[in-house]
C-alpha cells in the first residue's frame, strides 16, 4: 500500500564503500519505504562529497558505482527507487544558491553536525565555504523533488532541522511551496565504530564494510576493544561500552543467548575469544548474502551505470517542474 503523501529522498556521499552503520542507520529503512511511500529517490551525493574532497575528485567519481552497488545489493530496487547522481541535476545547484540567502553565516557555524565534522577534519576557520554550507545544499537535494520523508542516521538530524528552517522561511517569503520534512532513523540510529568511536564512518577508518570478506571481518572483530581490565578468563568483565557486546546486542538474532553471555562475562569465566568468534559468525551471516549479490552485480558495471542514467533522467524531469514553480513564486520567471 503506498502512502500518497510520502516522498522519500535519501542518499550517500560517494567517499567510500558503505558499512554496517549505513545498513542499520538508513538503508534498511530505504528498502522498507520504497514499498510504502508514493515515491522514492536515492541520490549519490557527489557534489556534497566534493565539499571536503575538492583536491581528490577521482576518489568521489570512482566511488559512485560502489555506493550504488551497496544499495542495490541490500535490496534497493531501481524499479521502485529512482537512483540518480547529484551533479547531473543542475537545479539542485540553482536551488542551493537561492536558499543560501535564507541562512545566516552564524546559523551555519552553529550546526552541531557540521561543527563536529569540522573538528574531526581539523578545519577551524579554514573550512571550505561549500562544506560549511552543505546543509543548505542538502535542503536543495531534498526539496527539488518535494521530498518529505528522509531516512538518515542520527548524525544528520541537526541538518534536517536546518532544512525545515529553510522550508519555513521560503514559504513565509514566497508563499506555501514546500512541506515540512520528516526524518526517519533506523533501529540503530548511530552505530559505534570498531574502535569504540561513537560513530562508524567512511572517513574515520573504523568500519566493517558490506563488501568485506570473511577474513577481513575476522581481523576487524579480533582487533576490537573489549574491557581492558578483563585480562584473564576468570576475571569479571564489563559489558557496557564493550564494543563486542554492543555489536552482539545489535546484530545477534538470539537475544536470550546474548543476555546469558553477558551475565557470564560480568561474573567472570568467559573469554574474549568466545564472544569475538560468535560476533564474527553473526556479522558474516548478515553480510554474506549482501556480498554475494554485490559481487554478482559488480560483474556488469555498465548495467549499473545505465540504472543511474535512467534514474537521473527521471530526476531531471522532476527537478525542472519544481524549479519552474520556485521561479514563479519568487517572481523570477521572466520569459
Ligand atoms: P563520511 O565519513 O564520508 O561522511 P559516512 O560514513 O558518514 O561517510 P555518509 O555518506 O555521510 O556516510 O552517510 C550516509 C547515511 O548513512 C546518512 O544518513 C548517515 O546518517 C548514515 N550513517 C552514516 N554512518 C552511520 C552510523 N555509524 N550509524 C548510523 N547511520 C549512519
Ligand atoms: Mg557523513
Amino acid at each position: 500500500m503506498s502512502n500518497i503523501d510520502e516522498i522519500v529522498l535519501t542518499g550517500d556521499r560517494p567517499t567510500g564503500k558503505l558499512h554496517l552503520g549505513h545498513l542499520v542507520g538508513s538503508i534498511q529503512n530505504r528498502v522498507k519505504l520504497q514499498d510504502e511511500a508514493s515515491k522514492s529517490f536515492y541520490m549519490i551525493a557527489d557534489v556534497q562529497a566534493l565539499t571536503d574532497n575538492a583536491d581528490n575528485p577521482e576518489k568521489v567519481s570512482k566511488n559512485v558505482i560502489e555506493v550504488a552497488l551497496d544499495n542495490l545489493a541490500c535490496g534497493i530496487n531501481p524499479k521502485k527507487t529512482t537512483m540518480f547522481i547529484q551533479s547531473e541535476i543542475p537545479e539542485i545547484a540553482e536551488l542551493t544558491v537561492l536558499f543560501l540567502n535564507l541562512v545566516t553565516l552564524a546559523r551555519l557555524k552553529r550546526n552541531p553536525t557540521v561543527k563536529n565534522e569540522m573538528k574531526q577534519k581539523g578545519y577551524g576557520e579554514n573550512v571550505p565555504a561549500g562544506f560549511l554550507a552543505y546543509p543548505v545544499s542538502q535542503a536543495a537535494d531534498i526539496l527539488f523533488c518535494k521530498g518529505n520523508l528522509i531516512p538518515v542516521g542520527e548524525d544528520q538530524l541537526p541538518v534536517i532541522e536546518q532544512v525545515n528552517e529553510i522550508v519555513d522561511d521560503f514559504n513565509r517569503f514566497y508563499g506555501e511551496t514546500f512541506s515540512k520534512v520528516k526524518h526517519v532513523v533506523g533501529d540503530t540510529p548511530r552505530l559505534m565504530g570498531t574502535d569504540g568511536n561513537e560513530k562508524m564512518g567512511k572517513s574515520l577508518n573504523n568500519g566493517i564494510y558490506l563488501s568485506d570478506d570473511f577474513e577481513t571481518i575476522s581481523k576487524k572483530v579480533m582487533s576490537m576493544y573489549t574491557d581492558p581490565k578483563h585480562i584473564h578468563v576468570e576475571d569479571p568483565g564489563q559489558v557496557e561500552g564493550n564494543v563486542v557486546f554492543v555489536y552482539l546486542d545489535i546484530f545477534d538474532p538470539n537475544k536470550s543467548e546474548v543476555e546469558e553471555l553477558k551475565k557470564q562475562y560480568k561474573k567472570g569465566g568467559l573469554g574474549d575469544m568466545v564472544i569475538k568468534k560468535r560476533l564474527i559468525n553473526v556479522i558474516e551471516n548478515l553480510i554474506n548474502p549482501i556480498r554475494t549479490k554485490r559481487e554478482e552485480l559488480a560483474k556488469d558495471p555498465q548495467k549499473i551505470m545505465k540504472i543511474l542514467e535512467e534514474g537521473t533522467i527521471e530526476a531531471q524531469k522532476v527537478a525542472k517542474e519544481t524549479m519552474a514553480e520556485v521561479k514563479k513564486v519568487m517572481r523570477i520567471n521572466y520569459f
